[in-house]
């Protein structure tokens, strides 16, 4: 049997037939005329299921960071994240190159800080000596943190301090879809928080691309500008659109299958020799340690590739496993298996 199992992602995921049946049959004209009849009832779907005014189609959940930054700050000023944070460690240093703003780091739990935390963070604004703190950032499900999901108390409080300090709140919702399954919690009730929200529909919903926007008429008419500098104006990007459409209608529930697979490959790593530690799992990504006194991580990713069976490592011994919509239910089975004859 040679089935190839690539588990490194849930960026990985391809459009299903359905979904490219609708990406053939949308109607599409020129967005930066605002013309896309495909990407218009997208983001009118996405600002109503948040109860937000309105939103605005990216092609990356990066860029639609960078913009969020972009227009809740000012070049010179502060924001606050998690050490862990995807702005922070993975957006190419973009928080400084497009909008000249530092990042003060929380050293939080899983990508996650606390309110105290994030208080104690704030520059005091007459002290001119510092930065002007201008936003704080939270990402759910964290990525690095291992698909941790927030608790919305905490979230709450996080508001609080944000409001009292004059501060921005921003979410990277990339995996938001992912945390809103698992805690039964509703894209309204975010959306109420939160200034601006970005979520990612290539993650796991199996669209090629796509990321959207959510905030306040005056900052989405201020992100129009933001995207256009940063290079982002699409034209007949419906039929890319038209994919999210199609993801947020059929693909949404699924995602507690993932989960569930996610928890099954977690009880089997627990149970072998040579696994040191697999953290919590909450969602769809798994973080595991190798006890590299009996095999080597790198020795174990090989032995899996060998097998067609493809994971990623995030050094000292971590490992990372995502499972995602194209692992299917034969690949968990046979995964599992050979998992436990290693
Ligand atoms: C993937 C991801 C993004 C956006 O990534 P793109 O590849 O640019 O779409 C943003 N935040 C988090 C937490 C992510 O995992």
């Amino acid at each position: 049997m040679s089935i190839e199992i690539n588990l490194i992602s849930d960026t990985v995921t391809k459009p299903t037939p359905g979904m490219l049946d609708a990406m053939m049959t949308a109607e599409v004209g020129d967005d930066v005329f605002k013309a896309d009849p495909s990407i218009n009832a997208l983001e009118d779907k996405l600002a109503k299921m948040f109860g937000m005014e309105a939103a605005l189609y990216f092609p990356t959940g990066t860029m639609t960071n960078q913009a969020a930054i972009n227009l809740h700050t000012q070049p010179g000023q502060q924001l606050i994240c998690d050490k862990y944070a995807h702005v922070y460690n993975y957006e190419g240093g973009g928080v400084s190159f497009n909008s000249g703003v530092s990042c003060k780091l929380i050293d939080g739990h899983r990508g996650m800080m606390t309110a105290e935390q994030v208080e104690a963070a704030i520059n005091p604004p007459d002290f001119y000596h510092s930065p002007k703190t201008a936003l704080v950032c939270i990402e759910n499900t964290t990525n690095k943190g291992g698909g941790a999901c927030w608790d919305f108390e905490e979230l709450k409080k996080i508001k609080t301090v944000c409001e009292k300090h004059d501060l921005a709140y921003h979410l990277d919702g990339a995996r938001l879809w992912n945390a809103m399954v698992k805690k039964g919690e509703s894209p309204q009730q975010y959306g109420a928080l939160f200034d601006t929200i970005s979520v990612c529909l290539s993650k796991g919903l199996g669209c090629p691309v796509g990321s959207v926007l959510l905030g306040s008429s005056t900052l989405v008419g201020e992100a129009l500008r933001v995207r256009k500098v940063l290079g982002g104006g699409m034209r007949q990007a419906g039929f890319l659109a038209a994919a999210g459409t199609y993801a947020l209608d059929h693909q949404l529930e699924r995602l507690a299958q993932d989960h569930q697979k996610a928890a099954e490959i977690g009880s089997v790593l627990e149970q072998l020799p040579f696994i040191k530690k697999v953290e919590p799992i909450e969602t769809n990504i798994i973080i595991f340690e190798i006890d590299e006194l009996k095999m080597a991580a790198s020795s174990f990713v090989e032995k899996l590739a060998q097998k067609q069976i493809h994971l990623i490592g995030m050094g000292q011994g971590k490992l990372r496993i995502v499972t995602h919509l194209n692992y299917t239910d034969t690949q968990h089975e046979a995964f599992l298996k050979i998992l436990q004859t290693l």
